[in-house]
């Protein structure tokens, strides 16, 4: 069985490497990686690549190059976790810009209350990722600013994988414990902030939710981990375990 899987791995193709190294020169994140983890993270787009469908709608088209971009700033949360990170899901929907999502929750008096989000990305707990291409290429654009809608997501995803999305991805069970105790109490000083109406370094978005303060405070790492490190420090260094050093460090 091990023999007959290895044989399946080894037959996915690498990426060609004239896409990959213009992959490397469109996403600032792949193109400041080391060597070693450059290698990992174009291995792991080739397995995402193979084992999710990527589905552009209505105007937008994506070529071989687009898609492998995708697949490799998905897979940047996965260069420690590794490949398990992708299991759960099948399909990855983008929309040419930010997309309309019909939202609907009946209250405690059996009131139906309906309302439009306007959202750049969206990850359902056992469906599909949703992202939107404007809202990547923005973030490609400015890449130090706080922000990374595909990382977002796809934190969301691992978030999910041990069935509760509360803003704890799988861990082993000692590092599990020291995170909740660290991020309950970043996210409860942040919300408090919020709450009082003062202005937050940290987008205030993250207050929205623990799960929420897991996923913005990742777009951190990423995007500005000098920002996330000053401000949130303790949040910071189990995202640096988790994640490995953020390639902006
Ligand atoms: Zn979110």
């Amino acid at each position: 069985m091990r023999s007959w899987l290895t044989r399946l791995r080894r037959s996915i193709p690498e990426p060609d490497p004239e896409l990959w190294r213009e992959a490397r020169m469109r996403v600032p994140w792949i193109g400041a990686l080391d060597t070693v983890r450059d290698a990992r993270l174009r291995t792991l787009a080739a397995r995402f690549l193979h084992r999710k469908t990527i589905t552009p709608v209505a105007t937008l088209v994506l070529d071989d190059a687009q898609r492998l971009q995708l697949a490799a700033l998905c897979c940047l949360p996965l260069l420690e976790f590794g490949e398990q990170g992708l299991h759960g899901w099948s399909q990855l929907i983008v929309y040419p810009d930010a997309f309309r999502v019909n939202r609907s929750h009946v209250d405690a008096a059996g009131v139906l209350h309906e309302w439009d989000d306007e959202l750049i990305g969206e990850a359902w707990e056992s469906g599909p990722v949703v992202l939107s291409w404007a809202d990547i290429q923005a973030d490609l654009a400015s890449p130090r600013e706080g922000f990374c809608v595909a990382v977002h997501e796809i934190a969301h995803k691992l978030d999910a994988l041990d069935g509760a999305l509360d803003g704890t991805p799988p861990l082993p069970r000692d590092w599990q414990r020291a995170w909740a105790r660290d991020f309950q109490g970043a996210y409860d000083a942040l919300a408090r902030e919020v709450d009082a109406g003062r202005e937050t370094t940290i987008d205030s978005y993250a207050a929205e939710a623990p799960e929420e303060f897991f996923a913005v405070c990742s777009e951190y790492h990423f995007s500005d981990p000098a920002l996330l490190r000053a401000e949130l420090p303790e949040v910071a260094a189990h995202l640096r375990r988790f994640y490995g050093p953020s390639p902006f460090e």
